[in-house]
């Protein structure tokens, strides 16, 4: 059987639509901050093969005011599962890192997957960066010492269909605000910096569907994974408020911090391995999450 974990998060719910016959635990059923719960599990179910998606995850805001949880959660869920994982003899595992996790400054863009060390991340992510920079190390260190098929993709930063009304990242929280602006019927919405960061987002039913093809292609080389488009957080909210037909006002808080300025990467071990993998174009993906929300509030 595949283990999936996470399943209950935003590509967890993508991915079960793609792989249904994976297994889906909750938190409750795999506690995976506990060697114990893990072990009980794979002892009790028959894993051949594990697809990590479960993390702490979430805004840069909320990185900045909890970077203990950001790097114990992170450090501890995804070394348990990976020791546990090989010592109950699974020989194919996929860790998901982020392209948040590439260094800060000084590169040449887009940046490469052999670049992830090459540098600080930003500080702001230092945390969750270090975290899922040592899983990458991890994962290597597993295929290269025992030559299981340990691998990982690093994908952009996402948007969908995410259960969070709290930690949301950029888009999704830009789409809640507007949605929420027109039902109050007030005249702007709030972001936070100044717009100008740049920043590559992919729909996340693309990449459940993306690691549903990665697991069965037998490809084992660790990728970066997303929509090559690059756009500024300006642009990303002005395609935003055109694609709800909103004519509501940007007010950019620019006290609050910006984050990295750019972090995109190159994806051409992608295409060259998946050269027909098509992605949702971004006002399709945008126009989704507004009935999404539209329907939830
Ligand atoms: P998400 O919606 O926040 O879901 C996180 C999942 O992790 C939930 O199912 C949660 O289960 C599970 N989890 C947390 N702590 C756990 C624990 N102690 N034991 C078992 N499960 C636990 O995350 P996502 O957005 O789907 O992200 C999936 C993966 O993609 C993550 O590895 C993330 O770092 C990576 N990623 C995400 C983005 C993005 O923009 N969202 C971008 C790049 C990379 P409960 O709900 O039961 O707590």
């Amino acid at each position: 059987m595949i283990l999936v974990t996470g399943g209950s998060g935003m590509v967890g719910k993508d991915l079960k639509k793609f792989m249904p016959n994976a297994l889906y635990p909750s938190s409750n059923e795999l506690d995976l901050l506990s060697e114990n719960s893990i072990k009980n599990f794979f002892t009790k179910n028959e894993i051949t093969g594990v697809i990590h998606l479960a993390a702490y995850v979430g805004s840069l805001h909320d990185n900045i005011e909890n970077r203990v949880q950001y790097f114990d959660q992170n450090i501890i869920m995804n070394t348990l599962i990976t020791k546990i994982s090989f010592e109950f003899g699974v020989k194919k595992f996929i860790g998901v890192l982020s392209t948040c996790i590439f260094p800060d400054k000084g590169m040449k863009y887009p940046m490469s997957e052999l670049q992830i060390h090459n540098g600080a991340p930003h500080i702001d992510l230092y945390s969750y960066a270090y975290a899922k920079r040592s899983h990458a190390v991890q994962l290597d260190a597993y295929k290269y010492q025992y030559g299981v098929d340990y691998s990982y993709l690093i994908p952009t930063n996402m948007y969908g269909y995410s259960n969070h009304d709290d930690r949301l990242h950029f888009i999704n929280d830009l789409v809640l605000k507007i949605v929420k602006a027109r039902k109050n019927k007030l005249s702007s919405i709030e972001l936070f910096g100044d717009g100008s960061p740049m920043r590559q987002f992919m729909f996340s039913e693309d990449f459940a569907r993306f690691i549903m093809e990665y697991y069965n292609s037998g490809i084992t080389e660790s990728i970066n994974v997303g929509d090559p488009e690059n756009r500024s957080v300006l642009e990303m909210a002005e395609i935003a408020l055109k694609v709800s037909n909103s004519k509501l006002s940007i007010v950019f808080n620019d006290s609050k911090p910006n984050g990295q300025h750019r972090k995109d990467v190159d994806m051409s071990k992608m295409t060259k391995n998946f050269p027909s993998f098509k992605f949702t174009p971004f006002e399709i993906g945008i126009e989704k999450l507004f009935k999404f929300y539209e329907k939830k509030l």
